[in-house]
């Protein structure tokens, strides 16, 4: 969506567990359930009878008055309408399912109806707190906000919020990549993109013209690895980008590693453009680029957590491809558990989006 001054707005959902407030929401939830099966009811008469099917309106109109009686804002009354007309016209069917005990609880409400106060929020005369995961950024909170209990009888608030954000994509598909010398990159996926040994490829031709002091020729050469390496990287970028919404990259530094014996290498494979074209080719095609601190990411299992003491450690141990986990046993490719792990650094921040429409 874009708004009359162009700028992008999404909205994303940010799911919390509610720490109180269960016994309400229980209570709620079968009320939503009663107003549920009385839409349903009114769908079945109007089959029954061959008159006009009842649009969200229509439900709305028929159920005016009765939220004081039922103990609901009258918001969610409406929202329950909605929800049942919309749901009802999306499954093609003529009538829906009764919702009853074994259906999961769920309590819809205007998202004016939900107020900030602090990290706490308020709804129905009840200020409530909720398992603060994660900080809710500013923005207005939009219809489709709803309460839900999962499976366990736990309950959730799930807060749809309209955030303005250059990226206009949704972030399902995350991919986490470990930037490395025997390839250049290995994702998250398990896939790997090949190291570009261009630099060495074309060194004997350079070395011919160095003796031979064409200075034109040596000039042509070093632009030709200059080209393809720019080429290689594009593609591979390119490609990630369009594979991928959700792109996380350790900051992983060339200048360490120069000074080691890998520093034909680490020269060759240009880290540093990889991650700038990343970054700008994200925010050019609305994808989601994020740079975390790789620190300790080829240490970390990435099964259970833990710094075990078979680990390779640092660049003493760079030859170690493959390393097993002493504490849960997992047998670990040293760069696609780093990939994994990065992965895990970006996601942190990272909401649930959902289709704006
Ligand atoms: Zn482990």
């Amino acid at each position: 969506m874009v708004d009359d001054c162009g700028r992008t707005w999404m909205k994303l959902v940010y799911r919390y567990r509610v720490k109180s407030l269960a016994g309400l929401l229980n209570k709620q939830a079968r009320t939503v359930n009663f107003v549920w099966n009385y839409c349903n009811d009114r769908q079945k008469d109007a089959l029954r009878f061959g008159r006009r099917w009842h649009t969200g309106f229509d439900l709305i109109k028929l159920t005016t008055g009765c939220s004081k009686e039922l103990g609901l804002h009258s918001g969610t009354v409406n929202d329950v309408c909605q929800q049942y007309a919309k749901s009802r016209s999306g499954s093609h069917r003529p009538y829906l399912r009764y919702r009853g005990r074994k259906s999961l609880g769920w309590v819809p409400l205007k998202g004016r109806e939900l107020k900030r106060e602090g990290n706490a929020f308020r709804f129905a005369g009840n200020t409530f707190r909720v398992f603060h995961s994660r900080a809710l950024p500013e923005g207005k909170i939009t219809d489709g906000t709803n309460f839900s209990r999962d499976r366990r009888g736990n309950w959730f608030l799930n807060i749809v919020l309209e955030v303005q954000a250059a990226p206009a994509r949704l972030p399902v598909r995350a991919v986490g990549i470990d930037l490395g010398l025997k390839d250049l990159a290995t994702l998250s996926d398990g896939s790997r993109i090949a190291a570009p040994h261009i630099y060495r490829a074309s060194e004997a031709a350079l070395a011919v013209a160095q003796r031979a002091r064409k200075k034109k020729r040596i000039a042509a050469i070093h632009a030709r690895i200059a080209n393809r390496r720019r080429h290689y990287l594009h593609s591979c970028t390119s490609a990630i980008v369009g594979a991928f919404d959700y792109i996380v990259v350790g900051n992983i530094n060339a200048s360490a590693l120069a000074k080691t014996s890998m520093a034909k290498s680490v020269y060759d494979v240009g880290w540093s453009s990889f991650r700038t074209q990343l970054a700008y080719k994200a925010v050019k095609h609305g994808a989601w680029f994020e740079e975390v601190n790789e620190r300790f990411t080829t240490q970390i299992c990435s099964d259970c957590g833990a710094v075990p003491d078979s680990r390779p450690k640092g660049i003493a141990d760079l030859g170690i491809r493959e390393w097993r986990c002493c504490d849960c046993g997992t047998v670990h490719d040293r760069d696609l558990n780093a990939a994994l792990n990065i992965l895990r650094r970006g996601r942190a921040t990272l909401a649930v989006g959902i289709p704006d429409d």
